[in-house]
């Protein structure tokens, strides 16, 4: 087994092995690009060191190999005393885990080449702040020494000097800094540090390998679904400086806009500095358009290198280079991060260039995206009114409101204690990531685009504002201060305030902002038209790429989507929306407000008169709602579910209802219905109400009940025949178990459609089919297709009954903690579980279709609108999915990605 590979050797493809850094530095090489020449140890040796506690015994003297090639391509020894070799060693996981894990720079240096390397940069202080960079990060991150205590010294040296910045610091200052730094390290851990710059090398790979288990690291692997078993790979790079001086710097650039998709020239640009002063967010740097005029020949070179890029990678690119003293190195690309708005219209423009097609272009978006773009936006006319704090960078789009606070531990104190929360830090940085995740958005007062805060809130999807330069960040005193509008006070925000941040405009409020619907929504609403003028063109070339990638997934998915809906209001948003019918109608959701005490007259009814009046009283109204969905949805199928809850969701509270008899009888006034109602609750109670009386068991202890309701529905479907409409009802029952329960139902609703038929003169062509909710449906479903002409998965039964959960309970009793302890990765009621629950359903698609080969199969649990789920549906060959109304573009496109 090869565990080390040169960048000549590698190629983009080569992820999993070489990390997303080495893959692409290899793919660079490759393409003749720049890059400072450097070889990558593969993820599988980290495998080996993190399962075994130690290296691959071969891979010392194949890391020997290649850094012989690479002195003998450079010239110069590893540390060589008179001309060092200098690496980095940095971290590279196939996934992007931004600022998780470590990296050393400047290895090679020591107490015997750093004359060397000044001598060859004719510069001292460069020299002497090389070493002591190198030993801060090396004594932080492969020592374990605390970060602050160097951080202490620069500022005592600063003090001492009477200087406010590091700059002011000269060679002397800083060797003696240098000795300082040495003397923590020795004082810290026992030992002094390494003068050996090949056992400086081996022991920052090491440490590199360690930091992929470290619990910010695992955090953000379970926040964003990253396999906690791939390791990281390390690449070893020979080092280019950016701090030589003015004629040297380093910046990162975009190919495309990552905020709008646009072409152009984005980035940022610091003068004389080392990359890692860039992505920290520590000093402020000019846009990478200024480079033109710095440096011309750079700035041209780098113009066609992401040219090049572009059109190699058919996608958006980021990249981070480095200047050395007029010379241009490429020090990473990857295919950027991006918001969701720009993912919809860059796919759509390399269509239009004809870099990528249509199946193509569905990959680069997804439905968390689009969910994303259906989020509403701040008010811009209220928000007018509000004080307006300031402005930083628009750095991830979103809109959020909450209260102020200062520190991650607040964050996600205040968040699980239900509080909705703005995080405010001067800059974020890994430690943080707790607190970002807890709130609603994210604001900083320092940073651009390529800071933590931006890069990591982007990668989630939160609302971030970051560089808000003229607001002043106090997280000491847990405040804010900033300037008001009318330029006269000082608006001070304390902790609890309420903030409103618009991760679009970048624009800060002081309060609440009341928000508007995205225009997203307005053009699924109908309310706009792609390629209608409005006046807001951003969210007008949004729309249109919208508008084409959902056409181009409707041409290809299979997958139809229908809507959970149970009145015509939904159905006609639905509608709107794409639905092709409606998957669900809950109707007992048609039993509430007024209705309720209806069906507690059915529920009550002690003789076959009461119950045939209470049922009689009903039937209208239900045939009335039918009528209207029907017409709602004409020409398209409607899935009626018959009465599914537990009866006592009908009937008043068993407590307050106790109490107010005990007193009424103290009074001895006790009202005989009262009396009758609290008999009635006390017989229907159940100790597992979910597990008792509810579904189809309900049709068959309660005469006359789903008869009702069937002939509600078959009587709709009458009339709406007689006005000349098509109505194309389906009746569904739910929490069937057996085949015997639905035949006994079934033969029941037979007949009642026989009646209606007969006295209409009309055939209703209605179909009858079940839920497969229970494990026992899904185990037996080759029988139950005997007497269903359909199913529908109900998933949030089945997984509550396939695990055992409580659907009710647990997401806010134990999850957190099964989240956490990584047993899943994602609650199994919000994404399928696709071992279990989703094997039940591929079992029972294969069993109901031997019985009945045309069986209509869909899906109306929740997880019908999820975008993962949805792939699994499709692949497990139904028909359908139904979700929410809102849901139902998102479920579209996953869909045609799917399909794609
Ligand atoms: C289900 O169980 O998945 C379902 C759709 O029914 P309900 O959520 O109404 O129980
Ligand atoms: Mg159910």
């Amino acid at each position: 087994e090869k565990f080390v590979y040169d960048f000549t050797e590698g190629n983009k493809d080569l992820k999993d092995l070489l990390g997303g850094k080495g893959a692409n530095l290899a793919e660079m090489t490759n393409l003749g690009l720049p890059v400072p020449p450097g070889f990558t140890i593969t993820t599988e040796a980290c495998k080996v060191y993190l399962e075994s506690g130690a290296e691959p015994p071969a891979l010392r003297d194949e890391v020997s190999a290649h850094l012989e090639a690479l002195e003998a391509k450079m010239g110069k020894k590893l540390g060589q005393a008179d001309d060092p070799l200098l690496v980095s060693v940095r971290s590279g996981a196939k996934f992007s885990m931004p600022g998780m894990m470590d990296t050393v720079l400047n290895i090679g240096l020591s107490d015997a080449s750093v004359a060397g390397l000044a001598a060859q940069a004719g510069d001292e202080r460069f020299a002497w702040d090389s070493y002591r960079r190198l030993i801060q990060m090396f004594g932080k991150t492969v020592l374990g020494v605390d970060g602050d205590l160097f951080e202490e010294a620069i500022e005592d040296a600063k003090q001492a000097k009477g200087v406010k910045v590091d700059i002011e610091l000269d060679a002397a200052d800083l060797k003696r800094l240098v000795d300082r730094f040495k003397g923590i390290v020795s004082e810290e851990t026992g030992r002094s540090f390494p003068q050996d710059p090949r056992e400086q090398m081996d022991l920052a790979v090491c440490a590199v390998f360690d930091s992929w288990n470290t619990d910010r690291a695992k955090l953000y692997r379970r926040q964003e679904r990253i396999p906690g078993d791939l390791g990281t790979a390390v690449n070893v790079c020979s080092m280019v400086f950016g701090n030589l001086g003015p004629d040297s710097g380093t910046g990162v650039a975009f190919t495309r806009d990552p905020a709008s998709g646009r072409q152009g020239v984005y980035g940022d640009y610091l003068q004389n500095a080392q990359g890692e002063d860039v992505v920290a967010g520590i000093r402020n740097t000019v846009p990478l358009a200024e480079l033109e005029q710095l440096d011309k020949k750079s700035y041209d070179q780098l113009m066609e290198i992401m040219e090049t890029l572009e059109t190699h990678y058919k996608d958006l690119c980021d990249i981070e280079f480095t200047i050395e003293r007029g010379k241009l190195w490429m020090l990473q690309t990857r295919v950027g991060k991006r918001t969701a708005g720009a993912a919809f219209r860059i796919a759509t423009q390399l269509v239009d260039q004809g870099l990528i097609d249509e199946a193509e272009a569905l990959q680069r978006v997804n439905g968390a995206q689009l969910a994303q773009l259906m989020f509403p936006r701040f008010d811009d006319g209220a928000a007018g009114k509000q004080d307006l704090l300031g402005r930083g960078i628009a750095a991830s789009p979103g809109a959020a409101v909450g209260k102020a606070v200062f520190d991650s531990y607040t964050a996600v104190k205040w968040s699980r204690s239900g509080e909705k929360v703005i995080l405010i830090r001067r800059e974020t940085n890994p430690d943080d990531l707790n607190g970002m995740i807890a709130a609603e958005g994210i604001l900083t007062s320092r940073g651009g685009k390529t800071s933590h805060a931006a890069v990591v809130a982007r990668g989630m999807g939160k609302t971030c504002v970051c560089g808000a330069e003229e607001l002043e960040v106090d997280t000491k005193k847990r405040c804010l201060s900033a300037v008001a509008a009318d330029g006269k006070r000082r608006v001070v925000v304390e902790e609890g305030d309420t903030v409103s941040i618009d991760g679009s405009t970048g624009k800060v409020y002081l309060g609440e902002v009341p928000v508007v619907p995205s225009p997203v929504v307005e053009y699924f609403e109908g309310r706009t038209h792609a390629g209608a003028e409005t006046t807001n063109p951003e969210g007008d070339d949004l729309v249109k790429s919208v508008h084409r990638m959902m056409a181009y997934a409707d041409r290809v998915r299979r997958l139809y989507v229908r809507a959970n809906a149970d009145n015509a209001e939904d159905a006609a948003r639905a509608r709107r929306f794409g639905a092709q019918g409606i998957g669900l109608c809950r109707t007992e959701h048609m039993f509430l407000g007024e209705r309720r005490e209806m069906v507690e007259r059915l529920i009550l009814a002690d003789t076959d008169g009461e119950r045939d009046e209470a049922l009689g009283a009903l039937l209208p109204l239900q045939k009335a709602d039918f009528v209207e969905l029907f017409e709602s949805m004409d020409g398209l199928p409607v899935t009626v579910r018959l009465l599914d809850p537990p009866l006592h969701e009908f009937l008043p509270d068993i407590t307050e209802l106790s109490v107010r008899v005990a007193l009424a009888e103290s009074r001895k006034d006790a009202n005989e219905n009262d009396l009758r109602l609290l008999q009635a609750v006390h017989k229907l109670h159940e100790q597992n109400p979910m597990l008792g009386l509810r579904g189809v068991r309900l049709g068959l202890v309660i005469p006359g009940l789903f008869a009702m309701q069937v002939r509600g529905i078959a009587e709709a479907a009458a009339e709406r025949r007689e006005a000349k409409g098509d109505p194309r009802a389906e009746i569904m029952i739910p929490l069937v178990g057996t085949v015997q329960e639905l035949e006994i139902v079934r033969e029941e609703a037979q007949r009642v459609i026989a009646e209606v038929e007969a006295a209409t003169g009309t055939d209703l062509a209605l179909t009858i089919g079940t839920m497969i909710e229970l494990p026992r449906a899904a185990l037996t479903a080759g029988q139950i297709a005997e007497a269903a002409e359909f199913f529908s998965f109900g998933t949030n039964d089945l997984t509550q009954t396939v695990w055992g959960f409580s659907r009710d309970d647990v997401e806010a009793s134990f999850f957190t903690a099964y989240l956490e302890k990584g047993i899943f990765g994602v609650s199994p009621f919000e994404t399928i579980d696709r071992d279990g629950v989703g094997s039940l359903v591929r079992n029972a698609v294969e069993a109901g279709r031997a019985t009945r080969p045309d069986i209509k199969l869909g899906v109306c649990g929740e997880h019908g609108g999820d975008p993962e789920s949805v792939h699994f549906f499709h692949e497990a060959g139904l028909h359908y999915v139904s979700c929410s109304p809102f849901r139902i573009p998102v479920a579209r496109l996953e869909a045609g990605r799917a399909a794609a």
